[in-house]
């Protein structure tokens, strides 16, 4: 069985016309309703959980952010409305009944169907749609019941900068992404960002050219560590690199997707696996590419 989590609560972060916004996890969850998959509840996560990959000072900020008058954080990029603040909490707890199920055998793979997206939040500030980095709230979650090696694989078309910037001095997450080069953020994402101190060597950064295609990009998988002994793979899903999206040049076919999955899906081997879903803007490219997704993890 594969694992799920969905809640009517994703579409409670209220961004009006924004190209983050609730449609996008609603058409997710309807053409997924084929598939017959384990539905776990969400949950909140903590804020001394919050405070173990942001600063604590961002977190309590955003708690009372709308209703001391603020409306987004940084710029209009990132929208905060009156429920922002509970469904990002709920985004990032979320990943924890997965863990708990991985823990207890029930699934071995799951796919989280949740918003706002969260890779670009770094420790002290989120920005790019993203308010709380649910990604790395779920690896360390998952280090405190066991998984100590956490895999990350960043595959959205933008580069995972607040999921680099949290476990950049850390050698027990190994942090791999492909992205755009001249693309949002713009100022990190370079090959020659490869951690510090005890992490270096933990984190890679695999940036490609304009208007990539499957080919170009199935080839940066190759460089996966093999020599890091991980214990769990979570991936940050970003479908915003297909070709029918806006936001980026890139030409990834659906069928290129597909052999992404299964290339990502053959480096996990045995181990636990959850694809946390990120960008992706175009609403019909969007759901099949999850379709693809879920498919893969049920049939592969
Ligand atoms: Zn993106």
């Amino acid at each position: 069985m594969v694992g799920y989590i969905y809640d009517e609560i994703f579409t409670m972060h209220d961004t009006a016309e924004h190209i983050e916004n609730k449609n996008r996890v609603v058409v997710i969850d309807e053409i997924l309703k084929e598939f017959d998959l384990k539905r776990y509840n969400v949950k909140r996560a903590t804020k001394e959980e919050l405070y173990k990959i942001h600063e604590k000072h961002y977190v309590d900020w955003v708690e009372s952010a709308y209703d001391n008058g603020y409306r987004m954080i940084l710029n209009e990029d990132t929208i905060l409305s009156p429920m922002s603040y509970e469904v990002a909490l709920t985004a990032s707890g979320s990943t924890k009944p997965i863990i708990d199920a991985f823990k207890r055998g029930e699934i071995k793979r799951a796919f989280l169907n949740i918003r706002p997206p969260g890779h670009h939040a770094e420790k002290r500030t989120g920005q790019g749609f993203c308010i709380f980095n649910n990604i790395a709230l779920m690896a360390r979650y998952a280090q405190s019941v066991g998984y100590k090696k956490v895999m990350i694989i960043d595959f959205d078309v933008h580069h995972g900068n607040g999921t680099q910037d949290i476990f950049y001095e850390d050698d027990t997450v190994f942090f791999f992404s492909t992205h755009e080069r001249n693309n949002y953020p713009y100022f990190t994402g370079s090959e020659d960002e490869i951690g510090k101190g005890k992490g270096e060597g933990y984190n890679l950064n695999r940036p490609y050219d304009d208007y990539c295609d499957d080919e170009t990009l199935l080839k940066l998988y190759d460089d996966l560590p093999k020599w890091f002994d991980f214990d769990i793979v979570l991936v940050s899903a970003g479908y915003d690199l297909m070709m029918d999206e806006f936001i980026s040049t890139a030409q990834i076919s659906f069928e290129g997707l597909r052999a992404l999955i299964r290339k990502i899906l053959d480096f996990a081997k045995d181990k636990p696996i959850v694809f946390l879903l990120e960008g992706g803007y175009n609403l019909d490219s969007l759901a099949e590419s999850a379709k693809i997704t879920v498919k893969e993890l049920i049939d592969y």
